[in-house]
C-alpha cells in the first residue's frame, strides 16, 4: 500500500480549546477513506487543515510527498475540495459556473463533458438554485474534478439526501475512485461508510479511537461477545423503502 496522505501528531487549538489532540493516520493511494465521528469531533477541522484552508497548531502533514508547511500551493493543485453549496452564485447556469471555476483554477474545461460525468447533462442550462438537493451535491462534486485532482475531499456529501440520491452519489464516488483518484469522505451514515469505505478512522473529541476496515471493526466487536439486543432481520426498513420505491432517481 502506497501512502498518499500522512498525518502525524496533528493538533489544532481554537484559543484555549483543543479541537484536534495529536492525531496520526495514513491514507493509501486509490482508497476511499472515511472519517467518522460525532458532531464536534474534529473531522472538518482535520480535513480543512489537510486542504490547506486552515492553519494547524502542531504536527506534520505530507500530501503526495509534499510537506504542507513548505509548499501548500503545490498541494492545492493536486486536490479537489467540495465547497458548501451556499458558496455558488445561485442565478448562474451550470455551464457558466463551470466556466467560472475553470477560470479560477486556470484550467481548460469542457462543461458538457464534466456535467455528463455527474449525470447532469440535461441540466446544463439550468440555474444552480433550480436543482434538487441530490443534483446540487452532484454538481458540487463536479466542481471538485475540474483540476483533475489526485485526491478528493468530501465533507458530509450525502447529508439530507433521500435514499435514491444517496445511492446515486455512492456510484459517482466509486466511479471517481475507479478512475484512479483517492477519496476522503466524512459521513454520519454508518451503512454508507460500510458500503463505500475501504478503511475508516473513528474520531471522538479530537482523538482517533479506532482505524481499520469496516469489516474488521465489526468482526472485532463480535469477537468480544457483543450481540445486538434485538433479533436481526435479513432486511432493513431502508431495504423496504428501496424495494417499494425503486432505485430510480426522482429529481431528474
Ligand atoms: P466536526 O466536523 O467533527 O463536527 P469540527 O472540526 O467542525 O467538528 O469542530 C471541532 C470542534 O472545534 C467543535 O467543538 C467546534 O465547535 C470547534 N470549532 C470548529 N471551528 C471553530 C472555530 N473557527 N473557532 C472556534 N471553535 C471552532
Ligand atoms: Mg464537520
Amino acid at each position: 500500500m502506497k501512502t498518499i496522505i500522512s498525518v502525524k501528531n496533528l493538533r489544532k487549538s481554537y484559543g484555549p480549546f483543543e479541537a484536534v489532540k495529536g492525531i496520526s493516520f495514513d491514507v493509501y493511494v486509490g482508497e476511499i477513506f472515511g472519517l467518522l465521528g460525532p458532531n464536534g469531533a474534529g473531522k472538518s477541522t482535520t480535513l480543512e487543515i489537510i486542504e490547506t484552508l486552515r492553519e494547524k497548531s502542531g504536527g506534520e502533514v505530507i500530501v503526495d510527498g509534499i510537506n504542507l508547511d513548505k509548499e501548500p500551493g503545490r498541494i492545492k493543485k493536486i486536490i479537489g475540495v467540495q465547497l458548501q453549496s451556499s458558496g455558488y452564485y445561485p442565478g448562474l447556469k451550470l455551464v457558466e459556473l463551470i466556466d467560472l471555476f475553470g477560470g479560477l483554477y486556470n484550467q481548460p474545461v469542457n462543461p458538457r463533458e464534466l456535467l455528463k460525468l455527474v449525470n447532469l447533462e440535461d441540466k446544463a442550462r439550468s440555474q444552480f438554485k433550480e436543482l434538487s438537493g441530490g443534483q446540487k451535491q452532484r454538481f458540487s462534486i463536479a466542481t471538485t474534478l475540474i483540476n483533475k485532482p489526485k485526491i478528493i475531499f468530501l465533507d458530509e456529501p450525502t447529508t439530507g439526501l433521500d435514499p435514491q440520491a444517496r445511492r446515486n452519489l455512492w456510484d459517482l464516488i466509486r466511479d471517481i475512485r475507479a478512475k484512479g483518484a483517492t477519496v476522503i469522505i466524512t459521513t454520519h451514515y454508518m451503512d454508507e461508510a460500510e458500503q463505500l469505505c475501504d478503511r475508516i478512522a473513528i474520531i471522538d473529541e479530537g482523538q482517533i479511537i479506532s482505524i481499520d476496515s469496516p469489516d474488521k471493526m465489526i468482526d472485532d466487536l463480535v469477537n468480544t461477545g457483543f450481540e445486538r439486543p434485538k433479533q436481526v432481520k435479513s432486511a432493513s426498513l431502508e431495504d423496504v423503502f428501496i424495494h417499494l420505491t425503486g432505485k430510480a432517481m426522482r429529481d431528474e
